[in-house]
């Protein structure tokens, strides 16, 4: 009923070289990997074009880690859509934590560089999720709740057919420490009823939400095992092909993982 789509965030690693080596091998492994799991790698830019003509013509999808709001300006350092798309990206990840932590972003900067991802045909990767303390004190149905109306403010239901929610505790990414399976299915579960409640039953139900949080070929049977949850959003195991490629073989079994 919805895509099952694993994406590999490459974060800061890989040099050009490191890309075409990683890539000539990962593509020698997608025999594989059913056809029916959608898979997205998003290296960084400097490899985005390099990755864009490996990948061509390939079933295995393009994303980046961030882009600009704007069309084109005065804004030293960013990334356009139209750069994006030039070199053949139709997914784009917005909202990381690393980038709310780090460089500041708000959910109303996401909602903004969402619409412009979606009014040029690529398609988000909208994360949420909450930090450590947050959990603790016991709100992390309010935060991600938060997080989810304030990123999809004013997205049009049609354009809800090309977005994917990436749940990502923030305590969770890099750290070695997931969520238990049950924890994870908890706020999917969540998200979907929350989009249900915005939108329409029939556009929460084809929503693909991700996890993402130390997600390993170990414990990704767990996690892809629940019901609510549709991928993975992997940061540390995709830098290598050999648990990338488990992680995928996993997903294609998702039907038949135990619950
Ligand atoms: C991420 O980068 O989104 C991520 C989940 O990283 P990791 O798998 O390393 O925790």
């Amino acid at each position: 009923m919805r895509s099952t789509i694993i994406a590999g965030n490459w974060k800061m690693y890989k040099t050009l070289e490191e890309t075409r080596s990683f890539l000539e091998a990962f593509s020698q492994r997608l025999r594989s990997v059913p056809r029916h799991v959608g898979v997205v790698v998003c290296p960084p830019y400097t490899s985005l074009a390099l990755a864009g003509e490996m990948l061509r013509g390939s079933s295995v999808g393009l994303g980046a880690q961030d882009m600009s709001e704007h069309d084109e300006g005065a804004y030293t350092g960013e990334v356009s859509w139209k750069m994006l798309a030039s070199v053949g990206c139709g997914y784009v990840i917005l909202g990381h934590s690393e980038r709310r932590q780090y460089h500041g972003e708000s959910d109303e900067q996401v909602n903004r560089k969402s619409t412009t991802a979606l009014d040029h045909g690529l398609r988000p990767i909208l994360c949420v999720g909450e930090t450590l303390e947050e959990r603790e004190a016991g709100t992390t149905a309010d935060v991600v709740a938060g997080q989810v109306r304030g990123v999809l403010r004013g997205l049009s239901a049609e354009s809800m057919a090309r977005v994917v929610i990436a749940y990502e505790p923030v305590w969770a990414i890099g750290t070695g420490r997931n969520a238990t399976p049950e924890q994870a299915q908890e706020v999917h579960a969540l998200i979907r009823s929350l989009v249900a409640e915005l939108y329409d039953e029939r556009i929460a139900g084809q929503l693909t939400i991700q996890y993402g949080g130390s997600v390993k070929p170990d414990n990704a049977a767990g996690l892809l095992g629940q019901e609510d949850i549709d991928g993975a959003l992997v940061g540390g195991a995709c830098l290598k092909v050999d648990s990338f490629v488990q992680i995928l073989e996993t997903a294609g079994k998702k039907g038949e993982l135990p619950q």
